[in-house]
């Protein structure tokens, strides 16, 4: 092994990790990619420009973020544990690292100073959490490419009136155009985590469906309605004590017997509006 081990060689970062003395994580979900063309995937989809500054959030052993920081202007990467966050200090030059859990981190503040992409293999554990705290953030970046798990990412795209349509697609759809780019087997990870993975683009819309002061209670509505998933909207409706449920609806274009999964975003939009 040279010096600077290859993090595309399962024989070389395995051989690094015992160096490090490191067993790989579960609870902080580190299955590194050690595919050469799906982390080039991942970087292409961020569509980086020289004068950008980019974040990335689980660097890890900076699989990732070596690709990133010859394309950036600026990089910001978030990295929980201390091992790979002494290890990336080493390895890699020219980048902040801030050594803390993403979910602490104050991301609308780091946005707005002005990181306008995301580009990261995130922590499967909050993956979703993170790509809906980052759809609700003032200063949104424009573009995210993601590596998620595979079933996330189907429910991330899925449009109305199919069975994986839900909150998550509808919570981040109100702020970016989400679309799967290329699925991705376990064998470009190490350790190979048991489930497929994906790659996401999402795409800040140029106008968002609703504006952050009207989100809220847009969120709660979904989140209320799609806990009931096969019941039907109006039935939903009536229960949380709406009166005048029909004309709602109507004015809403949503059909009384429409359940959930069938209403697109722009309907849930203008219905909590009017409520
Ligand atoms: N980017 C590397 C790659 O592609 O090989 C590693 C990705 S690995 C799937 C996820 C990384 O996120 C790990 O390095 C893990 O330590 C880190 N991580 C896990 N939970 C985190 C959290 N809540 N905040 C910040 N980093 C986290």
């Amino acid at each position: 092994m040279s010096d600077t081990p290859r993090l595309t060689s399962p024989k070389e970062v395995r051989a690094l990790l015992e160096k490090l003395g490191h067993r790989p994580n579960k609870g902080l979900g580190q299955n590194f990619l050690i595919d050469a063309n799906i982390l080039d995937i991942i970087a292409n989809t961020a569509d980086i420009q020289p004068n950008e500054a980019v974040l990335e959030i689980g660097p890890g052993l900076g699989a990732l973020t070596e690709r990133i920081l010859p394309r950036a202007g600026r990089v910001t990467c978030i990295e929980k544990d201390p091992t790979m966050v002494k290890y990336l200090k080493v390895r890699l030059p020219g980048f902040t690292l801030i050594e803390s859990d993403a979910l602490d981190v104050d991301l609308d503040a780091l946005f707005a100073g002005g990181i306008t992409k995301v580009a990261a293999n995130l922590p499967y554990s909050v993956a979703s959490r993170l790509m809906v705290d980052i759809s609700e953030c003032e200063h949104r970046p424009e573009l995210m490419s993601l590596t998620i798990q595979k079933e996330v990412a189907e429910r991330l795209v899925s449009p109305a009136g199919s069975k994986r349509y839900g909150v998550l697609g509808i919570l981040t759809g109100a702020f970016y155009k989400n679309t799967l780019v290329k699925k991705i087997s376990p064998t470009c990870f190490l350790p190979p985590p048991k489930v497929w993975s994906a790659v996401v683009r999402m795409e800040r819309r140029d106008v968002p469906v609703l504006d952050r002061a009207e989100y809220f209670a847009f969120k709660h509505l979904v989140k209320s309605c799609f806990s009931q998933r096969r019941k039907q909207i109006g039935t939903l409706l009536k229960k949380q004590g709406v009166s005048s449920v029909d004309t709602v609806l109507a004015n809403a274009g949503i059909e009384h017997t429409d359940r959930p999964e069938r209403i697109e975003i722009e309907r849930w939009a203008e219905l909590s509006r009017l409520l």
